[in-house]
């Protein structure tokens, strides 16, 4: 995945454990789980009510019950 060749509406978010930079898609949706290329941590990203920018949430290891 190439991010320097075209940036549109990139958000990035810095990784919480080791402040690396996570690049968010411009059509990241509600829940998507991003991972740390650095440090592997894995996050939900959660929109801010107040507009579209996400923040991190960081995600359980252990699976919900997504209906299967
Ligand atoms: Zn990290």
């Amino acid at each position: 995945m190439r991010l320097d060749s075209q940036k549109e509406e990139v958000n990035s978010l810095n990784c919480l454990e080791c402040d690396a930079e996570l690049a968010i898609p411009s059509d990241a949706i509600q829940g998507e789980v991003i991972t740390c290329k650095d440090c592997n941590s894995t996050y939900e990203l959660v929109r801010e009510q107040s507009g579209t920018l996400f923040t991190l949430r960081p995600a359980e290891l252990e699976q919900e019950d997504w209906g299967e």
